[in-house]
């Protein structure tokens, strides 16, 4: 994997950051005692792509002293990285050592992403804008400690770090795309599974443990291999007379777990159920994407089609964003619209809105649909950023409470201006004082 090394004086924020874009996941990968200081190395994710991270924040405390410890982060990340990011405090900004350290990068030749720290406020963009005078590029204005600009900073150090090879199944970093086929007994779930299978390419069974149950299964669909995660319930058809249900349920637990969509089939012959309605709602709830399905289109007639979308709008609102098939397992119906309708759900997942233009967004937003006034205040949206995908999470900055149905109509717009096909999203609200 390409490196990435983080360097900049003590107290700028560098551990913070470090922190930031290795989000929730710090897989410490290596954690090696050097002779004098700790090398501390994450994995890190962005964008779909997997780099490496070195933490030099805690060289801070080193033997050598200040100077001659941020001389050695620059000094190691050159050597080793394939990119820096250089960390200056901007309420600070430019210092003598700051300056020796441009210096020292500037001589290895090696890109280098600014990052102007500590821009907590709207007004700490001058700050920002005043470190273009060290002469290496955009500063990028950040906040580590509340996450603001660090989506777009790290879009800039994807474009800085080399391409990582490309892996051997050629779909997407990590392997091919993980899909739950969930829904209630009977639905048609092994069915469904059969006609992919069978008249596509099954290209391995991966064996689980001690059995000799296939649980997840790689299915080349549409010239993409898919795996299929979880698949040993729904090919065994044990019909477990007690307790039926509750296992079917830890079952789907399980398969929405380890996956990255959630292709959810629903029997259109039947009315939807609280099964149902309780199947999308543990999709959604793991923050996966969404598929619906709706299997044996071919046994209905036109009174059942009329009531089945009458109930689809009042019984399965909550998923109302989630693309739509209508498949028959058994004669092979819209089969082939299965595979791009995994696509779009995935790509909404996937989806990253730039802060520019989040803001841009918010501001006319707000300018045009005030929150209303609550005990004579106006709690306004400051500005927002979004914080992480798969799915898609906003942090917004608000001077007050956001009332619940002020929310709800912010995730309304924000799906309808950048689209977030078959993907829940998650927005948080910080109030600042
Ligand atoms: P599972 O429990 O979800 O795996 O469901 P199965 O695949 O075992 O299917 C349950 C029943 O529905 C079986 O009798 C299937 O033959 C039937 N079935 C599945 N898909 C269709 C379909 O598209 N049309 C019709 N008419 N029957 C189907």
């Amino acid at each position: 994997l390409p490196v990435l090394a983080v360097v900049g004086r003590p107290n700028v924020g560098k551990s913070t950051l470090v922190n930031r874009i290795i989000g929730r996941r710090e897989a410490v990968v290596e954690d090696k005692p050097g002779v004098t200081r700790d090398r501390v190395t994450y994995e890190a994710e962005w964008a779909g792509r997997r780099f490496k991270v070195v933490d030099t924040g805690g060289w801070e405390q080193d033997v050598l002293g200040i100077d001659a410890s941020v001389a050695a982060q620059a000094e190691y990340a050159i050597e080793t990285a394939d990119a820096v990011v250089f960390v200056v405090d901007s309420t600070v900004g430019v210092t003598d050592t700051d300056e020796a350290v441009v210096r020292l990068l500037r001589k290895a030749n090696k890109p280098v992403v600014l990052c102007a720290n500590k821009v907590d406020g709207l007004s700490g963009e001058a700050d920002a804008t005043a470190l273009w005078s060290l002469g290496i590029g955009e500063p990028h204005p950040v906040s580590s400690l509340h996450g603001r600009g660090t989506g777009d900073m790290l879009d800039a150090v994807l474009e800085a770090l080399p391409e990582a090879p490309a892996q051997t199944f050629g779909t997407a970093i990590g392997g091919p795309r993980r899909i739950a086929l969930i829904g209630r007994p009977n639905v048609g779930k092994s069915s469904l599974l059969n006609k992919v299978a069978n008249e596509e390419r099954v290209v391995v069974n991966e064996l689980a443990g001690t059995t000799r149950d296939p649980v997840d299964e790689l299915i080349e669909l549409g010239g993409v291999i898919w795996k299929f995660v979880d698949t040993a319930g729904i090919r065994k058809r044990v019909h477990l007379q007690q307790g039926a249900d509750y296992y079917a349920s830890l079952r789907t637990a399980a398969a929405v777990e380890k996956a990255e969509v959630a292709v959810i089939l629903i029997d259109a012959s039947e009315s939807i159920s609280v099964q149902d309605q309780r199947i999308v709602t543990m999709a959604v709830e793991a923050g996966r994407a969404v598929v619906l399905a709706y299997n044996k289109w071919d046994t209905l007639d036109e009174e059942r089609r009329y009531y089945l979308e009458r109930e689809i709008e009042t019984e399965l609102a909550q998923v109302a964003w989630a693309p739509r098939v209508n498949v028959s397992a058994r004669t092979g119906r819209h089969m082939e619209k299965l595979v791009p309708a995994i696509e779009t759900a995935l790509a909404g997942w996937e989806t990253r809105v730039p802060t520019g233009r989040l803001n841009a967004f918010l501001g006319e937003l707000v300018a045009a649909h005030p929150h209303p006034v609550r005990g004579g205040k106006q709690p306004r949206i400051l500005f927002g950023t979004q914080a992480g995908t798969k799915p898609p999470r906003f942090v917004l900055f608000a001077s007050g409470f956001i009332e619940h149905g002020y929310r709800r109509f912010i995730e309304r717009r924000l799906r309808e201006e950048f689209g977030f096909e078959g993907t829940p999203i998650h927005i948080s609200v910080r109030v600042r004082e």
